[in-house]
């Protein structure tokens, strides 16, 4: 983990302002849209370099969308995503992502030397007789003998396949690498190896990891900051500590309160609100959350921004106007 201080100094490596995704949903007779579903609702983010974010928040909130973004999958509909690139000329793909399953997400045909080695294919980014030497190398690095090269996935563990899912992540030297819910399709045993591993190559490396996950242990073990999302909007961003331990945004403590501190990945957090969480296609009005939220009161009717928390001496942001107000709701320790 980064002091949260040296990270505020070090310069961004991906700034997301006002960041959108609406997909049309079915058409009419004369080819309109039936719906829209607002998978993402003006995203406000800097990813600073080198740092570990997490992204948490219940199934549905826009933490997949996101990483889609960022993986150039898929286009915004509005707002913009400004990448400040590593100019170090070996870097050949900025972003990488490694998936929750290394069962299906590595393909059963082909030999680990290939998978490793994947996106330089793709990309077409090194000579072809310099592939396997690549791949070696890159597996050494993740605990892989270069003997098991010729191996294919079926012959590993669950937690050999991710060690490899990992090595192609980094054969391309990317700047940034999505971890999506890197941790819990695996053992328990396993997983603290996995996050070892994981936070090794960030230091050896200099990564920048984006960090999405349900498991509140696995984002408290790895993450400098976290973002809290709430139906395609980030409600809480501040350092783990901050976020975590003295959450201020009623729906953080409730999504909190609905995990368990400690222990085995959860499935999706339910957090027990009086009613569930709404669709995308029709937005509530003013504050996204009121319907559900405890301390909804007057002002709650108006669209909220996310600004600076009251009494915060760090960084910390909330989409609430009684946590950025100075009368604001008073802290307190999650779970
Ligand atoms: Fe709750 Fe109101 Fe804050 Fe929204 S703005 S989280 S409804 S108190």
């Amino acid at each position: 983990m980064n002091d949260i201080a040296t990270l505020a100094t070090r310069p961004p490596i991906l700034g997301l302002q006002d960041v959108r995704v609406h997909y049309p949903m079915g058409t009419d007779w004369l080819g309109r849209p039936k719906a829209v579903a607002h998978a993402l609702n003006g995203i406000d983010l800097q990813v600073q370099a080198g740092e570990t974010l997490g992204i948490v928040g219940e199934s549905g909130c826009g933490k997949s969308t996101l990483a889609q973004l960022l993986m150039g999958l898929i286009k915004p509909t509005s707002g913009r995503l400004d990448w400040v690139y590593n100019t170090d000329s070996e870097r050949s793909s900025h972003v990488q992502i490694v998936f929750q399953d290394p069962q299906s997400s590595l393909d059963p045909r082909l030999p680990i030397w290939k998978i490793i080695t994947e996106p330089l294919y793709v990309q077409r980014s090194a000579p072809r007789q310099n592939m396997r030497d690549i791949a070696a190398k890159v597996a050494a690095q993740v605990g892989i003998r270069a003997e098991y090269l010729d191996r294919y996935p079926h012959q590993f563990s669950g937690g050999q396949r991710q060690r490899i899912a990992i090595a192609r992540a980094l054969s391309s030297n990317p700047d940034i690498i999505v971890l999506d819910e890197p941790t819990s399709a695996l053992d328990i045993s396993v997983q603290a190896q996995i996050l070892n591993l994981l936070s090794e190559l960030q230091r050896a490396r200099q990564l920048t990891y984006i960090l999405i996950s349900h498991n509140v242990s696995v984002v408290r073990h790895m993450a400098d900051r976290v973002a809290v999302m709430y139906l395609g909007q980030v409600v809480e961003l501040g350092s783990a500590a901050q976020v975590l331990e003295h959450p201020r945004h009623p729906y953080t403590r409730l999504l909190l309160e609905a995990v368990p501190r400690l222990g085995a990945p959860v499935d999706d957090a339910h957090v027990s609100a009086p009613t569930e969480l709404p669709g995308n296609r029709n937005l509530p009005k003013g504050c996204f959350f009121r319907d559900r939220c405890p301390q909804a009161t007057v002002g709650c009717e108006r669209p909220q921004a996310l600004l600076p928390a009251s009494r915060s001496s760090g960084t910390e942001q909330v989409r609430c106007h009684l946590a950025s107000a100075e009368q604001g709701l008073p802290t307190q320790p999650a779970g």
